[in-house]
């Protein structure tokens, strides 16, 4: 194996989820080649970046930042990869305009960065061939950065080729990951003490284990029947392969949470027709309705794009619409932008700036009303929450998440850090609840459940 003893290293982590889970398996890969981890690029003699190609502002972040160590390699020396989407999208465009950059590598081939690393040399090295299958020393090394929660990658990739959207260019073509090697992991997390789990791929709700044919539902069921981990949740399904079975067992386990992120990203069936979502508006309400018939209470949240293509104010008010009947827990809403290689690209992008930038704050000042209202009707109750660490204003108090994905401030004896508590809730704004904590007591009823 390549040795980097000499080596210490910073990963710089920008976009969702899945690249953080990203970022703890390179990591994972260097620790094991002997490198160490630095706490700044300035204490570091590699940086990797790993980037997010979603939005264009996604990936103008990405420049502003390799700007700085540019600046930084010409003071003190330093080698820069870039990893992500960015880097599988543009390939060795991204470094030919910018010699500075001596790694570029693709979300498939984080195994070879020692052996890249290694290589050394003038010129970069560029790598971003596709795999079709699962590399699961790599997982076993994840160098985890929660120790009471933990991301289980499912599935990698997309194929639904939504209008707007950039993944299937930069993450490839669905792929799952066989069910046995996905329980696996959940087992040993389990004997390591996690408290929660959080399965994690582009579209978790298609899940298919080759060799068996077990679907979501079925993967469902098994993690459920591990004991252990008292929370499980998952993201991100897709409107159209989630199904009555999934909601079932969502229902039936004793640790899926009554909550869900399921992306909506318009209310009007005609925009959603022409961002090829493959579901109408009254679909998505059906399963809406499926959801909180199964399972009262839930907390819902979704993704919203204003301003694509073609959206006249009419369509815009179906969103907002569909948000107040709905009334999610939390939303993630984003102005449209047009992203090389989409269907959506080829069109022209006819909504004005400012039409967008409108049509962006009604959302979100709709949702921080619906918000509030949602939480105030928490205050008073008693809920579960586990414990992440210390509240980033005040260190005397402490932060959490409660089972429908709310963040939670409270005061406690000890330390929070995985450890469920049952807090009273005593105040809420739109972005939090605030309350006071009793140690956690197995005996007495523990499930939010309104
Ligand atoms: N697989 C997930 C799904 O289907 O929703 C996540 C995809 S993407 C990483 C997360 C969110 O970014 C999307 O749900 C969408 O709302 C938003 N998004 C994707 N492409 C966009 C674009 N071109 N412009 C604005 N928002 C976009
Ligand atoms: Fe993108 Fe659509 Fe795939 Fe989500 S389902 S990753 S929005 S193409």
């Amino acid at each position: 194996m390549t040795d980097l003893s000499h080596m210490a290293y910073y990963i710089e982590t920008f976009g969702c989820q899945m690249n953080e889970n990203d970022s703890e398996r390179i990591a994972g890969i260097l620790d094991a080649a002997g490198a160490r981890r630095a706490a700044s690029p300035e204490a570091s003699g590699l940086v990797i970046v790993n980037t997010c190609a979603v939005r264009a502002k996604s990936e103008e972040k990405l420049y502003s930042y390799l700007g700085r160590l540019r600046g930084l390699k010409k003071r003190r020396g330093l080698v820069i990869a870039v990893a992500g989407c960015v880097a599988q999208l543009h390939r060795g465009d991204l470094s030919a305009g910018r010699p500075f950059v001596d790694i570029v590598i693709g979300p498939d081939n984080y195994h070879r960065l020692p052996e890249l690393l290694a290589a050394g040399g003038a010129g970069a090295r560029v790598l971003t061939a596709w795999s079709s299958g699962w590399n699961e020393e790599e997982r076993r090394l994840q160098v985890r950065a929660n120790p009471s929660s933990a991301f289980v990658t499912i599935m990698e990739g997309c194929d639904n080729f939504c209008a707007y959207c950039i993944v299937p260019f930069t993450r490839g073509r669905e792929k799952f990951r066989p069910l046995p090697a996905v329980l696996s992991d959940v087992e040993a997390l389990a004997r390591s003490g996690y408290r929660e789990i959080q399965f994690l791929g582009q579209n978790v709700s298609a899940y298919r284990d080759a060799d068996t044919g077990a679907a979501f539902p079925d993967l469902l069921d098994r993690a459920s029947a591990i004991p252990g981990p008292e929370w499980i949740r998952f993201i991100t399904s897709h409107p159209r392969s989630f199904g009555p079975e999934i909601i079932a067992a969502m229902a039936r386990s004793r640790a899926v949470c009554r909550q869900l992120h399921l992306p909506l990203q318009s209310g009007s069936s005609a925009v959603l027709d022409r961002m090829k979502r493959g579901y109408s508006r009254s679909d998505y309400l059906d399963k809406v309705g499926a959801l909180r018939e199964a399972m009262p209470g839930i907390h819902l949240s979704t993704d919203i794009i204003v301003g694509f293509p073609g959206e006249t104010e009419e369509e815009f008010r179906e969103t907002m619409s569909a948000l107040e009947e709905i009334r999610f827990s939390n939303i993630f809403s984003f102005r449209y932008s047009p992203r090389p290689g989409t269907a959506a690209a080829r069109t022209a992008d006819d909504v004005p700036l400012e039409v967008k930038r409108r049509r962006l704050a009604e959302v979100q000042a709709l949702q921080k009303s619906i918000q509030t209202e949602i939480h105030r009707g928490i205050v008073g109750q008693t809920i579960r929450v586990l414990g992440a660490g210390r509240s980033r204003k005040d260190p005397a108090v402490f932060s959490g998440r409660s089972e429908g994905s709310q963040v939670v401030n409270f005061t406690a004896p000890g330390d929070p850090a995985g450890r469920f508590f049952q807090v009273r809730i005593s105040g809420a704004g739109p972005y939090s609840l605030r309350g006071e904590a009793a140690p956690f007591d197995p005996s007495r009823s523990v499930d939010y459940r309104p």
